[in-house]
């Protein structure tokens, strides 16, 4: 999968929904190399909307903006996932992959949710040999990342 392309596709399915919402949302820039991942379309993108849904659910109401980018580190095509929500307190961060794990359940009863999301999303990125990772500041917002291993394309290679 040319996975800029796969998001670019990704972006425009999911616009016309974020916009209904409220939300504002966009994919960044991407590199001008294209990234190729050897990835199930359809898991990667219940992995994107679990991580999509989080960001809209654990928000303020009034304007969710959440932006996409890709990169390229170490051999890995990262995508990153930005929210300005209400961010994750440092002691929970380490959790939230678990299962059923949900930060301050009392102030989340409110939003529901079953605590899967996230663990879902960690179990298709490790069967596609990738990690998942977040980073977040309380009150700024959260920073969800997907990194996969990139296909090494061979001489008339068409797979990927
Ligand atoms: P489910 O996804 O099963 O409906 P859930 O959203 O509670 O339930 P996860 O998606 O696994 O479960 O997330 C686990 C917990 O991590 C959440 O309950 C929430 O406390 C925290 N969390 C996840 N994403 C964010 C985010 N973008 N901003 C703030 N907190 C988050
Ligand atoms: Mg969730």
């Amino acid at each position: 999968v040319d996975l800029g392309g796969y998001l670019q596709d990704c972006a425009q399915e999911l616009q016309f929904d974020m916009e209904k919402k409220g939300v504002d949302f966009g994919l960044r820039e991407l590199p001008e190399k294209k990234l190729l991942v050897q990835a199930d379309r359809e898991k990667l993108k219940r992995v994107l909307l679990n991580v999509i849904e989080n960001a809209i659910k654990y928000s303020d109401k009034s304007g969710c903006t959440i932006r996409m980018a890709m990169q390229e580190m170490d051999g890995m095509a990262v995508i990153h996932i930005e929210d300005n929500g209400q961010g994750i307190p440092e002691e929970a961060l380490p959790h939230i992959f678990d299962r059923f794990y949900r930060a301050d359940p009392s102030r989340n009863t409110a939003t529901g949710g079953s605590g899967l999301g996230l663990a879902i999303a960690k179990q298709i990125m490790e069967e596609h040999g990738g990690r998942i990772g977040a980073t977040s500041t309380v009150g700024r917002g959260t920073t969800v990342y997907l990194a996969l291993p990139l296909h090494q394309r061979e001489q008339g290679d068409k797979r990927a």
